[in-house]
Parts: C-alpha cells; sequence; structure tokens
C-alpha cells in the first residue's frame, strides 16, 4: 500500500490515473474489484470523481450520456471478464447512438494469457466490433500512448467508443525511477478539429433552399452535441422554416417556438419537398426517409460528420461533408438566403395541425376528477404543471411511458432530455440520470420512466442515494411491460397457471426501494396525491426522490385491482 512504499515510488495504477486527469477527465463510472481497485483509489487521490455502480451495465450506460452531455469521451472503469461483458452494453449504446466513449478494463496478467486466469476473456477482441479503437498497450509504459488515442479516436470524427486493456500485472507495476510518470506521459487530445462543407455545395443547397415550397429543418442528436443552438435559431430566424427536432434534439430550440412543428410530424414528414437534415440520421427514427412516410420526391440537404452516412438509404442527398456549427454559419452567410412569407400556405397548414393536435392532448389530460385513477396523460399534466420551466432535465424511457412524455413535456434548453435513444435500449434511465445529475449540478434531473425500464437497473437507486444526488425518478407504473396488465388478465393466468410475458406484479412497491436505500418515497394513485408527492420531492433539494405513480393498465375502462376497491375509495375510473 501507499504508507509502506518508498517515498518516491510510483505504480502503474498512479500512471493511468495520471493520464486520465492529464486528458482532462473530471468524473470516472464504474465497478472496482480484482484488480482495478488501486485505479479507483488513484484517480480519487488525483481529484477525479469516482461514481460507484452496482452494475457494469449502468456504470457504461452513465459513461455514454457523460459523453454527449460534457462532448468529452466519458469514462467508464471495470473489471475483466465478466465485468467487460456487462459493458459491452455501453459500448453498443455508445456506438448507435455516436457518443463518446472509453471503457478501462482490468485483464489477467501478461503472462497468465490463455492459461485460464482469473475472469480470463479475450476482451479487446470482445470489444472491437463496438470500438473505433480497442488495444492492449504492449508494455506498462505505453499506457498514456493509449489512453491519449483512445480518447482522441472516441472524439474525433463521428463520435464513438474506444476500448483500454489493463492487464493487473500493468495496474501493480511499481517503480522507484524518479520522474517516470512523467516520462511516460503523451500531449492531451486537443478539442476536436471542424471542417466546413466546400463553397460549391454550399452554394447549391442555398439555391436549393431557395427555390423550396415546402422546406423543412429537421435536427437531431448530432446538432445537439454539436452544440449548433446559436446557429439553428438563427437559421430560423431568417428562414422562416418550420423546424422538427428529433427526440433528444428537442429543447436545442424551444418546443414553445412558433415554428416547433414536432406536434404534426407526420404531416410535415409527408408534405416537406426540400428537407435540410442537421445531424441525425435516415435511421429507422426518421423511416429512411422513405416513402409512405416521406414524400416520394423529397430532396435532403444533409449535414454530417461522417461521409458514409451521406446519401444513405437511397435518399436524394445534396452532402453537406463537416462540423453542423461551422457549416450552418458557412449557409448563413449565403445571400441571397431564402424566406418564407407570414400566412405561408405550408407552415399555416401545419400550425393548425399543431393547435389541433395539442388540444387533443389537453382534452386527454383533463379526463377524470382529482380522485380518478391516473392514466399516462392525466398523470402528466400534474406533474408538467408543477415542475419549472427551466433548469429541469428529462430522462425517459419505457414505450409507452417514454412515447407519450416524448410530446408531452416541452424542453427548452439544449441537452436538456436524454431517452433510450437510437438502440430503443431499455434499462437506461438510471444511469442517464445519474450522469446527468452528475453533469447539470444546479439542476434537477426529473426521470420519467416505465415500470418495465425502470426496473432493469432499479438498484442504481442505493449508487444516485449514495453519491446524494438528488434525482427524482417517477415511475409510471402499469403492472407490465407495454400496456400492463388488468384484473382479468391475472385471473385468467391464475387458472392456466401462467401469466403472459408481459406481466409484472401488480402495485409493486417500487418507493419503497428509495425509502430501504436511505431516499425518500411516495406510492400515488390520484392527482392530488401525486401532487403533493411532486412537490415535497421538488422541495426535497438533497435527496433521491421516487414516486410510483399507479395508472391505469390496459386501454379497456374496467378496472378492479385490489387498491382500486379499497373501503371508502372513492377511486372512479
Ligand atoms: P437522432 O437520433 O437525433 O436522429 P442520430 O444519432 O441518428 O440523431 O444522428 C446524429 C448524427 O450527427 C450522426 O450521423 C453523427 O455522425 C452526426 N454528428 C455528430 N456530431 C457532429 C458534428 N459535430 N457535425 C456534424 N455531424 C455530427
Amino acid at each position: 500500500s501507499a504508507q509502506t512504499a518508498p517515498p518516491q515510488s510510483a505504480t502503474g495504477a498512479e500512471l493511468i490515473a495520471e493520464s486520465l486527469k492529464r486528458q482532462g477527465v473530471d468524473i470516472v463510472f464504474g465497478i472496482v474489484g480484482i484488480p482495478v481497485v488501486e485505479i479507483g483509489e488513484a484517480c480519487l487521490s488525483k481529484g477525479i470523481q469516482f461514481i460507484g455502480f452496482r452494475n457494469e451495465q449502468s456504470a457504461a450506460y452513465a459513461a455514454t450520456a457523460y459523453g454527449y452531455l460534457s462532448g468529452r469521451p466519458g469514462v467508464c472503469l471495470s473489471v475483466g471478464g465478466p465485468g467487460v461483458v456487462h459493458a459491452l452494453a455501453g459500448l453498443l449504446n455508445a456506438k448507435i447512438n455516436c457518443w463518446p466513449l472509453v471503457l478501462l478494463s482490468g485483464s489477467v496478467d501478461t503472462d497468465q494469457v490463455d492459461m485460464g486466469a482469473f475472469q480470463e476473456l479475450d476482451q479487446v477482441e470482445a470489444c472491437r466490433p463496438y470500438c473505433k479503437y480497442a488495444s492492449r498497450p504492449t508494455s506498462v509504459e505505453r499506457i498514456p500512448f493509449v489512453i491519449e488515442k483512445a480518447i482522441r479516436s472516441a472524439m474525433y470524427g463521428r463520435p464513438g467508443a474506444s476500448y483500454v486493456d489493463l492487464p493487473a500485472d500493468y495496474i501493480q507495476y511499481r517503480t522507484t525511477e524518479p520522474q517516470w510518470i512523467e516520462r511516460c506521459q503523451v500531449t492531451r487530445v486537443q478539442d476536436t478539429p471542424r471542417s466546413m462543407a466546400n463553397d460549391a455545395s454550399i452554394k447549391e443547397a442555398a439555391s436549393i433552399l431557395c427555390n423550396a415550397k415546402q422546406p423543412l429543418i429537421v435536427f437531431g442528436k448530432g446538432a445537439a452535441y454539436a452544440r449548433a443552438e446559436d446557429e439553428l435559431a438563427a437559421l430560423v430566424e431568417q428562414t422562416k422554416f418550420p423546424f422538427l427536432p428529433t427526440p433528444m434534439a428537442k429543447g436545442l430550440l424551444s418546443d414553445e417556438h412558433p415554428l416547433c412543428v414536432a406536434a404534426a410530424r407526420s404531416k410535415a414528414l409527408h408534405e416537406a419537398d426540400v428537407v435540410l437534415l442537421v445531424g441525425a440520421r435516415l435511421n429507422w427514427i426518421l423511416h429512411y426517409g422513405q416513402s409512405p412516410k416521406w414524400s416520394d420526391s423529397v430532396r435532403f440537404i444533409h449535414i454530417d460528420i461522417s461521409a458514409e452516412e451521406l446519401g444513405n438509404n437511397g435518399a436524394d442527398t445534396l452532402p453537406l461533408l463537416g462540423d453542423i456549427k461551422l457549416i450552418l454559419k458557412q449557409l448563413l452567410a449565403q445571400r441571397p438566403l431564402p424566406q418564407l412569407q407570414p400566412g405561408n400556405s405550408f407552415v399555416k397548414g401545419l400550425v393548425a395541425k399543431v393547435s389541433q393536435n395539442v388540444e387533443k392532448t389537453r382534452l386527454a389530460s383533463l379526463e377524470g376528477d382529482d380522485t380518478s385513477i391516473l392514466k399516462y396523460r392525466t398523470a402528466f399534466k400534474v406533474i408538467k404543471d408543477i415542475l419549472p420551466e427551466r433548469n429541469i432535465v428529462y430522462v425517459s424511457e419505457g414505450a409507452n411511458t417514454m412515447d407519450i412524455a416524448r410530446s408531452f413535456f416541452d424542453v427548452h434548453e439544449p441537452r436538456h432530455r436524454l431517452d433510450a435513444g437510437t438502440g430503443a435500449t431499455m434499462g437506461v434511465g438510471m444511469g442517464y440520470a445519474i450522469a446527468a445529475q452528475a453533469y447539470y449540478r444546479n439542476e434537477r434531473v426529473v426521470s420519467i420512466v416505465g415500470d418495465s425500464a425502470f426496473g432493469f437497473s432499479a438498484m442504481e437507486l442505493e449508487t444516485a442515494i449514495r453519491v446524494k444526488l438528488p434525482l427524482i425518478v417517477i415511475v409510471i407504473n402499469n403492472n407490465g411491460i407495454y400496456h400492463g396488465l388488468e384484473d382479468d388478465d391475472y385471473a385468467e393466468s391464475k387458472k392456466n397457471n401462467c401469466l403472459p410475458p408481459t406481466a409484472l406484479s401488480p402495485e409493486t412497491r417500487y418507493e419503497l426501494l428509495s425509502v430501504a436505500c436511505g431516499g425518500k418515497g411516495w406510492m400515488v394513485k390520484n392527482r392530488v396525491e401525486l401532487a403533493t408527492a411532486l412537490k415535497e420531492a421538488l422541495a426535497a433539494k438533497d435527496e433521491t426522490c421516487v414516486i410510483n405513480v399507479l395508472i391505469a393498465p390496459g386501454g379497456r375502462q374496467k378496472l378492479e385491482f385490489g387498491w382500486m376497491k379499497q373501503k371508502g375509495d372513492k377511486a372512479k375510473i
């Protein structure tokens, strides 16, 4: 240990921590165990925060979200073998979302490879399919070199994942050579280099936009990652084009902006003749850019940092290759620049549709009275009315919960909403919420999650409570996956002695998990209870809170769970 070592000695673990520090890493997410405990300790002694999780999967998810929010790779530390396999989920998540992540994992001593060593796995090969760069340093002294390369590879170009394999004998290496750590260091990775699109393409783009009859701007989380909010605002201000954010791009421009047509999404996609597509891919989220969701003759002007992405799925595309911020500036400098006139019929049609849809949602959110059993929208209305407009970071997952919440909650600030993302990954919520709360220290993270999604990583509540992160987790609980189960479904399955695969136990007391770990918890069944609980949670500024919101399962009207039939309970449907 450090106490018995000669004063000038240095260890491999310290070399690793110093390399991370020099690369600007301020926080590490992970779980320690043999052989990485010393790395965690060395990080702490160098002033790097370490958040210890309960499963590497959540830790790796947290690191991906931190990378997205901070613009530099999130770092995850794990043990080898099973630890790496759990963390693979995070590597995949980084790859599919194009977020920067570096996974550092301990591995077997170099002289025990292939011997059946403790937690042995060929981790470099296991990680490689999900990584832009995966490597084991050829010697302990090469660790800073590999860490620099891992960080640079994760950040530069299209962001993604890197893996660094750290054999136990490297970590435990000890030397008395003065200045050893200093001698091994390499330079710090510079900020991401940015390039502009070629001039001729920019001119062509401006001319196509000038001639467009029904133009639409669609921006994605790549624009959020690029921090292009000011340029997007200037572009919308200049062109008066309607715009549509993808789910995680919400808030780059306020959802309340009069030209935001998110609430008329289908109509906008269908009618647009020219689309300026900014940091979003034509994947399943945007229906591959194909009919029937899009018009057959739609033309895309696509800004992306990844050349291979441009023209994907056969879309008719004018590619603008390079950095979003710079390219939007290039476009803004063009003359003439298009501008839609007030009263433009395409925009008017979309705005009318927006009002119609907003009104529909509003009416649905008013159903029932104060003692009625909650539904998604009636619960969300209570939450929306109480939450402050600003300084709230939304995290959302779960099939229906996420879908409905997405259009319900307006976001006004960039990078203030995280959800299941390109992978539609369930189980990211707790990791994301922890990362977001660690990043936005002075704001409140509100995680609105389905009961099934929450269950994937509910034990991370202990992590949040231990680290004193004042998350508010609102579990929308309908006793199962998708629509949940009703009483007759349970009765039926009792007869058959077999529950359907979508079933979860009814009335599970998720809020007690929080209480058990030292946090706060409420179970609520109606508007009044929900409002009270949320107000109390907001007032509990330093505490992790879970509100378990029992909502009506299924789409049918007949609901007779035990808690709905309590004596004297005025609950109605
Ligand atoms: P969404 O899910 O919101 O539709 P995607 O993850 O599909 O967004 O797309 C994000 C895109 O943004 C990726 O293709 C990625 O290459 C791109 N991107 C990320 N950062 C930049 C940047 N600085 N400049 C240009 N494109 C970027």
